[in-house]
This record gives C-alpha cells, structure tokens and sequence, in this order.
C-alpha cells in the first residue's frame, strides 16, 4: 500500500504530529504491522459523506477507509555524504510515495531548534539540500552509463540522455526534480529514475496555537506557501502539540476544545486529506446492509481492480458494477430515486472509478 512519510529537522515537532495522527486511529492498533513497526501509522480518513450515506441508507456499521504514514526520524544535515545513519535517512525516503515535510514555525524559546533559530525556510533548504545532493548522485551514475549507449542508435537511451540533461542543471542550481516541467513519455523516464527530489511533497508549518483557527495568518506561514508554490507544491499549517491533545479527546469534548479554539474541524483532518491526495489516493463507497464502508484506491483504477480490493474474487469473477455518484444519491436521497432520475449506471471492465462512487459489483463465484 502507498505510504507518506513525515520527515523534518529534530525538534520540529514530527513526533508529536505522528503521534496526533495514530491516536486519531487508536481503534486501528489491533493492525498487524502497526504494532511490528512503531513508525508506521494507520490513519483513517475523515469523511462527512460516509455520514449522509449512514443516513440515506442505514447499515449496521460504518467503517471509514484507512492509509499509512511514515515516521522517518534520523539525521539529515551530511545524510548525502553517505554516512550510516543519513545512508538510512535517504533510503527510508527512497522507500515512501510522498513526503510529508514539518517545518517549526512558532516562537517558543523553551523548545530550541537545532539551527538556534527559527527559520522554516532554512529548515526546508536543508533537507531538499540533502535529497538533491542525493539525487545529483545518482543522476551522475546514471549520465555514465547512459552517454556511452546514446552514442549509438538506442533510442531510449537519447530519451533518457535527453531528461538526466534537463534534471542536472536544475539540481545544481539547488533546485527540486517535482518543479521541473516533463511531458508524458519524460514522466515515465523520470518515474524510473526513483529520485528522491521527485517525490510529491507536501509542507506543514508547525504553527502556534493561537494561530489555530487561522493558520494562514501566521507570521512564518506566507514565506512557506510562496515556496511551496515556486516548486507546484502545496503548504499547510497545523499546530502539532494542540491536535495531539484533541486527538485524545472522545467526540463531545473534542466538539468543545474545537469550539473554545474557534476552529471548525481539527488540522489534521485536513493534513490527512492533503496527505491523501498527495498519494493520489481516492475514495469510493459500499452501502447498506452489514456496512457502509469507504475504500481507497489510487486514481486511475478500473471497475474489476477496484472489486479486487474488497476481495480477489470479485476481481476474478467481475460481470459489471451498478453505480450511483455520491452527489446524486445526495440529491435525490434514495437508490430508488437514483433510478428513477436515470442516475444509475451499469459500467463494465473498462470503466475508470471516480472519487465518490457508491457501487454494487457483480461478480460471477
Ligand atoms: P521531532 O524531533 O521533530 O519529532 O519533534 P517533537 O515532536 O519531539 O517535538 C519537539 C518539542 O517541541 C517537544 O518538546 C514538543 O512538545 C514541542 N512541540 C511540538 N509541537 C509543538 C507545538 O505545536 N507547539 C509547542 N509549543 N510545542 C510543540
């Protein structure tokens, strides 16, 4: 399954955000590996329209879909020199599908940073330092062997000489492989190349608690958005030590902490969401009877692959999928009205899942 890791300086506030995130999902510590490996995480994803499914089509139980995170602790400053524990650091990197990247951005001088200051676009240099260095690395290697066998007429060769040539220059000047512009035939060299700068990224401002319910406004937050933005990335701010108190909290006392701060929904609701589709993570529903349940798939899935991630059978057996788009059982409020507006489809093989289908398979046992 796909995976975001969280990676940072020391001291910035990773493990306090990891721990809000598994909290969150307590009731998914009895998954095998959550308890093998401490630093991964299962979180499951809030969903307001599992809840108006639950009301329009009432099952026993409803059961939000889940994905995983990535604590990545280790050293960063010198990790491209290949040290030990940074080989480990760049390597755990290399393992993840999307980088969820904390930055300290509140004043607090009873937490110290390792820089002695607070300063989160030095903090982001930093580590996008270290990849690229990582990557330059790699993509030296690679022009090696690749310049010899673009001097005769392979091909791809000449394509991929062509990409690492556009990739140097820009790693150099410090820049990231994901601000690059590449077409689709580029896309898939560069997939191939397993480059860390490459990776999606998505970059929290740890922020203070008063700036909670309008994290935007935090002092340190516009700096790290216009960065973001320069590289087609995006940037959140949360306040770590706060959602990791909420996220403690059983639903009434959460609703009144949520009301006290002035904040609708807690951060890491919208963390996790920006973490899924980061991952290019969608969701797609079943309904009524035993469960109503969310499921995750990466998008771009057909119908029969889809029915393959409830069980292999409906994969292997697949006829067609009934589907209705969550937008329309909304609006017409029940399955039988669906119907009737001409809002259900029958869809075969080839069908693409879109975000927010409900669906029936059939399959063949
Ligand atoms: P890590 O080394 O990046 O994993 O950082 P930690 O999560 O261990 O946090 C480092 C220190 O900062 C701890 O003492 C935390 O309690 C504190 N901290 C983390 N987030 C916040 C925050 O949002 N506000 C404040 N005031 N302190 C925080």
């Amino acid at each position: 399954s796909l995976t975001a890791g969280i990676v940072g300086l020391p001291n910035v506030g990773k493990s306090t955000l990891f721990n809000a995130i598994t909290k969150a999902g307590a009731e998914m510590a009895n998954y095998p590996f959550a308890t093998i490996d401490p630093n991964v995480g299962m979180v499951e994803v809030p969903d307001k329209r599992l809840d108006r499914i639950q009301e329009l089509i009432p099952a026993k139980k409803v059961v939000p879909t889940t994905f995983e995170f990535t604590d990545i602790a280790g050293i960063v400053k010198g990790a491209s020199k290949g040290e030990g524990l940074g080989n480990k650091f760049l390597e755990n990197i290399r393992q993840v599908d999307a980088i969820v990247h904390v930055v300290r951005a509140f004043d607090d001088d009873n937490i110290t940073t390792v820089t002695g200051k607070v300063d989160p676009i030095d903090d982001i240099e930093t580590i996008n330092l270290e990849l690229g260095i990582a990557d330059l690395d790699a993509v030296n290697k690679r022009l090696g062997k690749v310049q010899r066998a673009a001097k005769g007429s392979d091909k791809e060769a000449k394509a991929e000489l062509a990409v690492l040539n556009k990739i140097k220059p820009v790693l150099e000047a410090g820049g990231s492989v994901r601000s690059i512009a590449f077409d689709e035939d580029e896309q898939k060299i560069v997939k191939g190349l397993f480059l860390l700068t490459s990776k999606p990224v998505l970059y929290v401002a740890n922020i203070a608690e008063e700036d909670m319910a309008d994290p935007e406004h935090s002092k340190y937050f516009p700096a790290i958005k216009e960065y973001a933005e320069k590289e087609g990335a995006q940037a959140i701010g949360v306040a770590a030590a706060p959602e990791e108190e909420i996220a403690q909290l059983d639903d009434d006392e959460k609703k009144e902490f949520l009301e006290a701060e002035g904040v609708e929904e807690p951060g890491l609701n919208r963390l996790i969401r920006a973490s899924y589709k980061l991952l290019g993570l969608q969701t797609f529903f079943t309904a009524g009877g035993k469960e109503t349940r969310a499921w995750t798939f990466k998008k771009g899935t057909k119908a029969p692959q889809a029915a393959g991630i409830i069980h292999s059978d409906f994969e292997r057996g697949f006829i067609r999928a009934e589907i209705m788009a969550f937008e329309d059982l909304d609006k017409y409020e029940t399955p039988a009205a669906v119907k009737d507006a001409g809002k259900l489809r029958l869809e075969g093989k080839d069908y693409v899942m879109q975000d927010g289908d409900i669906v029936e398979f059939r399959f063949n046992v």
